[in-house]
Parts: structure tokens; C-alpha cells; sequence
């Protein structure tokens, strides 16, 4: 790692602007005064979304993914996707584009955070979401189009299976090697972090060859490649009298739809979960509101060797330009970028700092409206606040 690696920054569409540009000054300021000024980022800004769509006639220019290649690590804010119709999201493609398999959001309540549960301190999850394969493979044909009706008549014909003649056709394709990557790297984070179990969840009860086998190799990966660090819940159960032997990393599943409750329920039995695609952005979402919303809400795209950082919101277009809403799922998404370049002092500087800000009730209009006493503040003057925690003011 280079003192002053540059970190590629996509400012993105809709809110995107005020969120990065609050984020990347809290960033820069917080790896500054962590090194004593021998550190610094050097932010590259590359276009994409509509910004570059009006620029370059490109809604994801090809130099654009070049520098995310050839800098590895980039940081983003949201980008606009319309719903039923015109292009396909970018975060997917740029996901499936740059191999980025690994969604990984971690989700911890801050203190002073309004939530809708009693606990919100109970959760402390990384969920790891499979992000190349399943529905959002993109493999989908519109009803009534030639590819749909062929895929019907095969079906039909070569299956044996019925399918009615006006529906849409989707696929779900969800490979071995595609999920043991993803539970190897969950595995890894766990064992490499001292956390206590990773769970699988899946809904292999219904979906047999896809979920289930999700769930199946899941395991294999466990036990092919890091026998001698977990143990499943069936083993430590049968074989170690229901304790779990030191420095052991429990292994186990849970199906999809129970994994909802359970967050709510008994949110501290879980601790590292691995998905596929689909359920794994519904929880996260949902185990998000949990704590807090979305505005507080970081994630990774990872691959082997690209790392790309953005909020789980989205670009929130009614609120663009106005230096009104949150940064701080940017800032965070920030704080997994600093521990993945392995600037620790950096990352626990500024996750402090929010913490800090946030607990003394300074807060934009997202969580003010929740808050008693609190005082509201723009995007901006929010990460202002942080900065001048580094400073001792
Ligand atoms: P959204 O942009 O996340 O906004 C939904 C609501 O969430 C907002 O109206 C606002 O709630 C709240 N919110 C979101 N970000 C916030 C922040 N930083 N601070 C405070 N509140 C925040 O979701 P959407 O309206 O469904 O999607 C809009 C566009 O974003 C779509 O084109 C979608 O495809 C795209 N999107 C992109 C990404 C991404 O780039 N990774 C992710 C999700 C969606 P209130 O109105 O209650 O204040």
C-alpha cells in the first residue's frame, strides 16, 4: 500500500453528489490526521450514471471500469435505475462487469440511532450476499417475446412441464463454484475476526438444486477447507455435549423465511450469514431498518482483487442537490474501504467520530424527525461535525 494511493470515486446520480463529496472530505481528513499527514488520498473522479450518460453519450464509460481495474479499490455513491424498463441496473452490471461476487454489509446499530425494535444493540451482523448469480443473473425474456415463447414450447415439449403462454420467463442459475466462493470468503472474515458462527441461509426446502444446494456446498467448503477451524451446530450438538470447542467457528443453516424472524427475534444468535443473491438484498435491508435505515447503511461489492465501496441507499432523486440528506452510509461505506486498504487507525478514527456526532444529536432531517432534542443539520455541515472531532474542537 502506497502512502497516497489514488481511490477512484464515483460520485453518482440523485443524491449521490452531496453524499460522496461530504464523505470524501470526512475520509481524507480522517486518514490525514491519523497519520500525522503522511497519508492521503488521491481521489480520482469517474463518471457514471446520468451525469456521464449526458457527458459522454455512456451511462458506464469503458474508462471508467478501466481505472476501477487498474486502481483496485474505488469508492461510489448511488445510481439511478428505472423500474420496469430501460437499462439494466449498473450496480449489477458493474458488479458482474468487474467479478465483484461478494456484497458485504455490515450491520451495527450506533448508539443514539432511533429503531423500531427495543434491542437495536443486539445485532451485529456482516452479511455476505451472493451478487453474480441467481434471478439477478439478468437471464430473462418479456412475455409474449419469441425467447419467452421458445423457452415455453421447450418447456413444453422436451420437459414435459406446463407453463401458462402469457408469462414472463426468468432464470435462476446458481453454480457450485459460484457459491463456495462466496461462503470460502464468509468463512474466512469469520475465522480471520473471531466471529462465532456463519450461517447459511437458503430456501432449499423449495428450491432444491439451486438453494439447497447452495446450502450443501456451503458446508462442503467448510469441511474441505477449514476442518480444523468450524464445526457445524449438528456436530458441536452430537459430539461436544452442545459446547463449541475453542476457536471454532459454528457452521449452520437457517431457511430464508425463518432468517427474517430470527433477526427480529433473537438477533444475537446470529453473527456471519452467507446468501445467495436474492434474499440476501432483502435482509440486508430489512436487518438494516433494524438499526436504523438505510441512510445509516454500508456495503462492499468484493471480488479477488477489486473492492468497490457504496451506501445501500439509493439516489433518492426528490432530495438531489438540496444538502439535505445523510451521508452517513457513504462515510461508513468509507470505513470498510479504510480497513480493507488496512489503515485500522483510520477506519476506528472515523467510525468514532460518527458515533460521537450522532450521540451528541447532531443529525440530518432523517433521524432529527425520530429524535427528542436533536439538532438538525445539513449533509454538509454533518460531516463538518465529524472533522472537527478530529481537531479536539
Ligand atoms: P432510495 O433512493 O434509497 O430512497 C428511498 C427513501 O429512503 C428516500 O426517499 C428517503 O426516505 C430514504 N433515504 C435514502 N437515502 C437516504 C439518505 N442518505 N439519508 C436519508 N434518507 C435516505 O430508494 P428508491 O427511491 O427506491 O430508489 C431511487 C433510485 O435509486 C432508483 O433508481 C434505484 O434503482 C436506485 N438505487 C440505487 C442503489 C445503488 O446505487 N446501490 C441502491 C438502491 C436503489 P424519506 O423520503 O422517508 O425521507
Amino acid at each position: 500500500m502506497p502512502d497516497d494511493p489514488i481511490i477512484p470515486i464515483i460520485e453518482g446520480d440523485g443524491i449521490g453528489p452531496d453524499v460522496t463529496r461530504a464523505a470524501r472530505r470526512a475520509i481524507s481528513a480522517a486518514v490525514e490526521t491519523s497519520s500525522g499527514g503522511r497519508r492521503r488520498i488521491v481521489w480520482f473522479d469517474v463518471p457514471a450514471g446520468e451525469t456521464a450518460l449526458f457527458r459522454y453519450g455512456d451511462l458506464l464509460p469503458g474508462p471508467t471500469k478501466d481505472a476501477i481495474r487498474e486502481y483496485v479499490v474505488a469508492l461510489k455513491g448511488p445510481l439511478t435505475t428505472p423500474v420496469g424498463g430501460g437499462f439494466r441496473s449498473l450496480n449489477v452490471t458493474l458488479r458482474q462487469t468487474l467479478d465483484l461476487y461478494a456484497n458485504v454489509r455490515p450491520i451495527y446499530w450506533l448508539p443514539g440511532v432511533p429503531s423500531p425494535v427495543t434491542h437495536p444493540e443486539r445485532l451485529n451482523l456482516v452479511i455476505f450476499r451472493e451478487a453474480t448469480e441467481d434471478v439477478y443473473a439478468g437471464i430473462e425474456w418479456e412475455r409474449g417475446s419469441p425467447e419467452a415463447k421458445r423457452m415455453i414450447d421447450v418447456l413444453e415439449h422436451q420437459f414435459n412441464v406446463r407453463v401458462r403462454p402469457d408469462s414472463g420467463i426468468g432464470l435462476k442459475p446458481m453454480s457450485e463454484f459460484g457459491s463456495k466462493r462466496l461462503v470460502r470468503r464468509a468463512i474466512r472474515y469469520a475465522v480471520d475476526h473471531g466471529r462465532r458462527s456463519v450461517t447459511l441461509v437458503h430456501k432449499g426446502n423449495i428450491m432444491k438444486y439451486t438453494e439447497g444446494a447452495f446450502r450443501q456446498w456451503g458446508y462442503e467448503v467448510a469441511r474441505d477447507e477449514f476442518a480444523d477451524r468450524t464445526v457445524t451446530s449438528d456436530e458441536v450438538l452430537r459430539s461436544h455435549g452442545g459446547k463449541v470447542p475453542e476457536g471454532r467457528v459454528v457452521i449452520k443453516d437457517v431457511i430464508a423465511d425463518n432468517m427474517f424472524q430470527q433477526l427480529l427475534l433473537r438477533p444475537d444468535e446470529y453473527d456471519v450469514l452467507a446468501t445467495p443473491n436474492l434474499s440476501g438484498d432483502f435482509l440486508s435491508d430489512a436487518a438494516a431498518a433494524q438499526v436504523g435505515g438505510l441512510g445509516v447503511a454500508p456495503g462492499g461489492n468484493i471480488g479477488d482483487a477489486i473492492a468497490l465501496f457504496e451506501p445501500i441507499h439509493g439516489s433518492a432523486p426528490k432530495y438531489a442537490g438540496m444538502d439535505k440528506v445523510n451521508p452517513t452510509a457513504e462515510i461508513l461505506a468509507g470505513v470498510m474501504m479504510l480497513e480493507h486498504l488496512g489503515w485500522e487507525d483510520a477506519a476506528v478514527r472515523l467510525r468514532e467520530a460518527v458515533k460521537a456526532v450522532i450521540a451528541a444529536k447532531v443529525v440530518t432531517y432523517d433521524l432529527a424527525r425520530q429524535m427528542e432534542g436533536a439538532r438538525e443539520v445539513g449533509t454538509a455541515a454533518f460531516a463538518d461535525a465529524i472533522i472537527e472531532r478530529f481537531h479536539g474542537a
